[in-house]
């Protein structure tokens, strides 16, 4: 049989998050994947079926109604848009675009376990860069990692699966210390989530420097991950990049007009962030009062620094009706979702003993 490239075989397996085990008699809660608790926004659901009634057609495969909603809103030009279905896609067309063999791709990590995968498939090397020990970027050490070979530097902020977010003043000192030539990814799937001063303003940081690419998502707080619908804001040169390698079609109907309809919907979508910002700060308060602690959580979950205790806790938890994410040896995520079920994670902490 024809092998594939050589990369191919080094590709990552992606781990994704388990639905909740089945207990008799126990409402089970999946808070593994950062997914919305919530139902669609209102008018989401119409505006989908009406799409979807006209499945035996193409999507527009110009956006051209997404496009308009994501300019106004964000104050670039359309030509600045590219979407993807979800913006892990939008991160494989960047690096496809941009990277091959001989290149790097500096990043932080842990962070996104989708980076290594995309990087590994372009067939580009990844450069990892530990997060701190608060999971923060440790963005000195990333900018000393880049070499005449680095083409894309990934920043995640907030971080997956850490939390913690960057201040703007800290990405834009970051973005100003990089070389022209190198494109600063600025991957914003959490950025309604945060609450902190100094928040990260991807716009601003696209104004002043060409290089920036935001990658943003309709699947967190908007709660459309099913329907895979993200997109990029960067450098008409550089969107235009990611449009032409992007597969024709991708995002479909569907995902484009409940993307628009969730646009429409300002004021529901706030409401229901706010209520998982408090959420997540009950969530805190509770992990606390256990004894236990957690690097400042900016997006929709938080993470358990357990080392080789992560896998022992992930099961305690399947017992207790929570699926979480584990990642085997290095810390447990729990996405903010349910009261209830936050209740029980409180519960559950009570009852172990935290890491020292
Ligand atoms: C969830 C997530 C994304 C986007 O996922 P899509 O569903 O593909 O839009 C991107 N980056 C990070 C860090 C994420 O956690």
């Amino acid at each position: 049989m024809l092998e594939p490239l050589p990369h191919v075989r080094e590709i990552p397996p992606y781990v994704p998050g388990k639905p909740p085990p089945a207990r008799p008699g126990l409402t089970a809660y999946k808070l593994s994947s950062n997914e919305n608790p919530y139902p669609p926004l209102p008018g989401v659901l119409g505006a989908a079926e009406q799409a979807a009634s006209a499945m035996n057609r193409y999507p527009d495969m110009g956006c051209v109604a997404l496009y308009d909603a994501l300019a106004t809103r964000l104050g670039v030009g359309t030509d600045q848009l590219a979407a993807a279905t979800g913006s892990v896609a939008s991160i494989y067309h960047l690096l496809t675009a941009y990277c091959g063999p001989g290149d790097e791709v500096v990043h932080a990590w842990r962070s996104f376990e989708a980076y290594p995968i995309a990087i590994t498939a372009s067939g580009a090397t990844g450069v990892k860069v530990p997060v701190t020990a608060d999971g923060r970027h440790d963005l000195d050490a990333m900018a000393a990692a880049i070499t005449d070979r680095t083409k894309v530097v990934l920043v995640c902020t907030p971080n997956n699966p850490t939390g913690p977010a960057l201040t703007h003043s800290e990405v834009a000192a970051f973005v100003a210390s990089v070389p022209d030539r190198v494109l600063v990814v600025v991957d914003e799937a959490y950025l309604e989530f945060v609450r902190m001063a100094d928040p990260v303003d991807g716009p601003a940081l696209l104004r002043a420097h060409p290089n920036v690419v935001l990658m943003r998502t309709f699947s967190k707080a908007y709660g459309l991950a099913g329907l895979r619908v993200g997109y990029a804001v960067a450098h008409p040169d550089v969107a235009g990049a990611l449009r032409a390698v992007a597969l024709p079609f991708g995002v479909s109907s569907v995902a484009q007009a409940a993307a628009v309809a969730s646009l429409a919907s300002e004021d529901a979508l706030q409401a229901r962030v706010d209520s998982l910002v408090d959420e997540r700060a009950r969530m805190v308060e509770g992990i606390v009062a256990a004894g236990w602690s957690v690097p400042d959580p900016q997006g929709n979950f938080v993470w358990f620094a357990l080392g080789e205790r992560s896998a022992a806790f992930a099961a305690a938890a399947g017992e207790a009706g929570l699926a979480v994410r584990p990642f085997a040896g290095e810390g447990v995520r729990v996405s903010v979702g349910e009261p209830e079920a936050t209740d029980r994670l409180v519960d559950l902490l009570q009852t172990l003993e935290p890491p020292a």
